[in-house]
C-alpha cells in the first residue's frame, strides 16, 4: 500500500515539472486585452497554440486573477472567455489570430535548470 501511494506522488510531481518546463520553454506567446461591460480590463496570455496560460483583470489599477480559456483556438478567428472577477459576468470576445500581439512569456520567470 505504501508503495502505491509513493508511486502516485512521484507521478504527480513529474507531470507538474513537465508542464512547468513547457511553460518556461516558450520563447514567444501572445497577449491580448478586452474591456468587460463593467469597465475592467480583461487580459490573457496565450501560448503558441493559443491556449490560455494566464488570465487576469485590471480594475481601478488593481490586478486580480481571472479564469479564462480559449474556444476553437485552432481557427483563424477564435473566442476567449473570461469569468470576470469584478462583476461575475462570463465575457466572451472573438479574436483574430493575426491581430494577436506577440510577447516574451519567459520575462519574469525563473530559468529552469
Ligand atoms: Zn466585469
Amino acid at each position: 500500500m505504501t508503495t502505491s501511494v509513493t508511486g502516485e506522488l512521484q507521478r504527480d510531481s513529474g507531470s507538474l515539472a513537465a508542464s512547468h518546463g513547457a511553460y518556461a520553454r516558450e520563447g514567444a506567446s501572445f497577449q491580448t486585452m478586452s474591456r468587460c461591460e463593467c469597465q475592467a480590463f480583461l487580459w490573457v496570455l496565450l501560448d503558441e497554440r493559443r491556449q490560455v496560460l494566464e488570465g487576469w483583470a485590471v480594475f481601478r489599477g488593481a490586478r486580480s486573477p481571472a479564469p479564462a480559456h480559449s474556444i476553437g483556438a485552432e481557427r483563424e478567428r477564435f473566442d476567449i472567455a473570461w469569468a470576470c472577477p469584478i462583476c461575475g459576468r462570463n465575457t466572451l470576445r472573438t479574436v483574430e489570430k493575426d491581430a494577436l500581439r506577440a510577447v516574451h512569456a519567459t520575462v519574469g520567470l525563473s530559468p529552469v535548470a
